[in-house]
């Protein structure tokens, strides 16, 4: 398998890489994926998914239904992390820990993981009160005091959307200002249930099964704050840090693609979360892979004229 030139190596076995692998061996290409953890390692690790249609349940129900339909369309898989890839002019060589394989296309649906902020006593409400996503999360604090903790546009984004449904919003802002455009700032000040709390550090949370308080240090006071959610946008890294290409990457750090999910590499694609998309879902992933399957089905198609 090693030596042999594949059409195509997917690497990252999410909702984009598996809807990939599913639309590529329907299109008669089968692909070599190549996955580190287990397929939809991170949907499994998801409590409760109610946005993507036809199926409202455990992030782990919905991940043995996509491993099931990999395993029908007998998809191979090869366990392992993807070190680095090289092109030369015709073919990518795809460097694992534990070996090398050659393909005439790469398709990158990698991910992304939150960079980590430390909450003192956060761990325990991991999923039970802390959240990075307002699209997925925001309708469970329907009407309850929640914060949000972020100095960026994204949290700032991100809390436009929470305060349309939350009853009182505090934003807690670490640095002196946020580093947002103006505008943008401008119309979180001026929502009535908005509160911002400029260079505060939470220092600590309490509640028994879920988030029900947390402490806020600014500058010398500490104030407690009755909150039923806490939502932190500390940034997220791109695990596609095994690409040695930086015309692929936006100043964010995410895969530039167009429309067909076809990098500035020829040959190569994007796919997910790891792209510079405006929405990181299961459900837009998945779309995703759709449409770079059918690209990459073109692509092969030039190589063999
Ligand atoms: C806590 C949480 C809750 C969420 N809730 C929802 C929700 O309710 N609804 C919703 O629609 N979305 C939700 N999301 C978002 C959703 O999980 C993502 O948008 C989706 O998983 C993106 O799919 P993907 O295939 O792009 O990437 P991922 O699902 O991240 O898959 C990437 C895969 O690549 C693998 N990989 C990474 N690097 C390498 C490497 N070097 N070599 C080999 N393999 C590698 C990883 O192990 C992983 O399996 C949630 C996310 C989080 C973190």
């Amino acid at each position: 398998m090693k030596n042999k030139i594949q059409d195509c190596i997917i690497i990252g076995m999410g909702p984009a890489g598996i809807t990939a692998a599913i639309y590529l061996s329907r299109l008669n290409i089968k692909p070599l994926c190549i996955e580190e953890k287990g397929l939809a390692s991170k949907l499994s690790s998801i409590p409760l998914i109610q946005n993507y249609p036809g199926f409202v349940g455990k992030g782990n129900d919905l991940a043995q239904l996509f491993t099931k339909q990999v395993e029908d369309n007998n998809i191979s898989i090869y366990k392992s992390r993807v070190s680095t890839i090289q092109k030369d002019e015709e073919n990518f060589r795809v460097q694992c820990e534990d070996g090398i394989f050659y393909s005439k296309s790469v398709l990158v649906t990698a991910g992304i993981r939150p960079n980590p902020l430390i909450i003192p006593g956060g761990n325990k409400y991991s999923f039970r009160g802390i959240s990075r996503c307002a699209v997925c999360d925001g309708p469970l604090y329907r009407n309850k005091d929640i914060a949000v903790h972020g100095d960026k546009s994204t949290a700032i984004q991100e809390s436009l959307y929470l305060a349309d449904i939350c009853h009182t919003l505090y934003f807690i802002c670490p640095e002196k200002s946020i580093s947002a455009p103006s505008e943008l700032v401008k119309e979180l000040e001026s929502k009535d249930n908005v509160k911002i709390i400029y260079e505060g550090t939470i220092v600590g949370s309490i509640g028994s099964r879920s988030i029900e308080e947390i402490q806020v240090k600014c500058k010398n006071d500490t104030m407690s704050l009755s909150v039923r959610g806490l939502f932190l946008y500390t940034g997220e890294a791109n695990n596609a840090t095994f690409l040695p290409f930086p015309e692929v990457f936006d100043n964010r750090n995410f895969i530039i693609v167009d429309e067909n999910k076809s990098t500035p590499i020829s040959g190569l694609f994007a796919a997910g979360d790891v792209t510079i998309t405006p929405l990181r879902q299961i459900v837009t992933a998945c779309g995703d892979g759709a449409i770079a399957a059918f690209s990459i089905k073109q692509y092969l198609k030039t190589r063999r004229l």
